[in-house]
């Protein structure tokens, strides 16, 4: 199948469609059922912000991969790099024999993350792995081991990570026992707590003094903005409170970007909103276009700390992830995809708000850049509705546009298009979302 030309969205069969649905019974015999699919549409080529299945529908794309093809599918600087790099080596490991590649990454995680201090990068293939050795550096550098961690966190799927993140069903669910010495205190989250940032942050430094113990801390680990959790923004304050904090007590202050990063909220990072300085950066998803690779980037007397050997894997900074970031990158710096990732915003939020405001089935709209969500909640009150939440999403898939939920009362509807999706394929995502709410809250 070659690559798709297709400009719209266009439905050719119901979704899923007959080839999908037969993919998805051979699936069925031989695919864990652990793994699940938000919808299981046979992907067949993408482009842009389109997917073609299996049945030739097309589909808008609004989850990019769950915000990793920022730069939009088959954008042709991250092809065109990975196929010339494809063709003169693959692999080579680089504890063994290194590369261009990995250090010209490096360079540009230096220059792009926030701070003008020294810094150090190591490589890594998912965000998981990131956010684990973004611990083990802290541990090491500071020689302590509690870990402060969040409600609402999401960090990732692996047994550290798991310990990390707070939502049991699905993520821990019969998987302990958990990593020791990981403490979870309240966060910030506006529209349930009502705290102000400076508020919600003296509750938790509190809570981290009085039960843990400044000085037993190696690292306070935060999503800037919490992804799985909700889309959840703190209150504006929250994080520089944190973040003078663990200066003033030498513990090692982790931003997890996953989600946020690479231009997403419409900041190459969004520490950048409030001018949050993180000791340490880890970063994955939107940063190679699609390929595994992610990164701890921080101060480089902290990655320092570990001595040689201490950190590394196989695949880390695979050359063909490495060549596709440099793409990637260097797109994001030519279209200027953090502007237009807040054209995103000022596209979505005046109509997210609109629709609220007309239905009364969702309490909050928030979000920054083309991360952006409403929570459902039933009329009049804040409680969660998750089944209206449930419809609305699979309405929308079943009209061809893909969105995906989150948050820990399964009610939010988030929207991570592309960065580089187009106003006119994202008004009609909208119209459809719109249409799916609007019917579904009136059943
Ligand atoms: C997705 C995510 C992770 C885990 O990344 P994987 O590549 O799935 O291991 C960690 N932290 C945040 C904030 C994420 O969104």
């Amino acid at each position: 199948m070659t690559a798709t030309t297709a400009t719209q969205r266009r439905l050719r069969t119901e979704i899923p469609g007959p080839a999908s649905r037969a993919l998805q019974e051979r699936r069925a015999a031989v695919v864990a059922a652990g793994v699940s699919s938000v919808l299981p549409v046979y992907v067949t080529s993408a482009e842009g912000g389109l997917l073609t299945d299996a049945d030739g529908n097309v589909l808008i794309d609004f989850g990019s991969g769950i915000a990793v093809t920022n730069v939009g599918h088959a954008a042709p600087a991250v092809v065109d790099r990975v196929r010339e790099q494809a063709g003169r080596f693959t692999h080579t490991c680089f504890m063994v024999t290194p590369y261009e590649g990995y250090v010209e990454v490096c360079e540009a995680l230096d220059k792009l993350t926030p701070g003008t201090h020294e810094k150090r990068s190591v490589l890594f293939n998912s965000g998981a792995e990131a956010v684990e050795n973004a611990v083990k550096i802290a541990r090491a550098a500071t020689g302590r081991q509690a870990v402060v961690v969040f409600d609402h966190a999401y960090h990732g799927r692996t047994n550290l990570t798991m310990a990390l993140t707070a939502k049991s069903i699905p993520y821990k669910h019969g998987f302990g026992p958990f990593a020791p010495e990981v403490y979870r205190v309240p966060g910030s989250y506006p529209y349930r707590d009502g705290l102000s940032g400076p508020e919600a942050a003296r509750i938790a430094i509190d809570r981290i003094e009085k039960q843990i113990g400044g000085d037993q801390v190696a690292a306070v680990v935060l999503e800037p903005v919490q992804g799985e959790g909700g889309f959840i923004e703190p209150a504006p304050g929250f994080l520089p409170a944190l973040s003078r904090w663990c200066t003033e007590n030498g513990v090692v202050f982790v931003a997890d970007e996953v989600q946020t990063g690479f231009c997403r909220t419409g900041e190459w990072f969004a520490s950048t909103h409030e001018e949050v300085v993180p000791d340490l950066i880890a970063t994955a998803k939107g940063i190679a276009g699609g390929l595994p690779l992610a990164a701890v980037t921080g101060r480089a007397e902290l990655l320092d700390a570990v001595p040689p050997g201490g950190l590394g894997g196989t695949y880390g900074g695979n050359p063909i992830a490495c060549a596709a970031a440099l793409g990637s990158i260097e797109i994001m710096r030519q279209e200027n995809l953090a502007a237009s990732a807040k054209r995103i915003e000022n596209t979505v939020l005046p109509r997210l708000r609109a629709l609220a405001e007309e239905t009364g089935v969702i309490g909050d709209v928030r979000g920054r850049g083309a991360m952006l969500a409403a929570e459902f909640v039933k009329p009049g009150t804040t409680e969660p509705d998750a089944d209206l939440t449930k419809r609305v999403a699979q309405a929308c898939h079943q009209a061809g546009v893909v969105v995906l939920t989150c948050g820990t009362y399964g009610n939010v509807v988030r929207l991570l298009p592309p960065l580089s999706l187009s106003t006119e394929l994202l008004e009609e995502g909208l119209s459809v979302l719109d249409h799916a709410v609007r019917t579904e809250a009136s059943k």
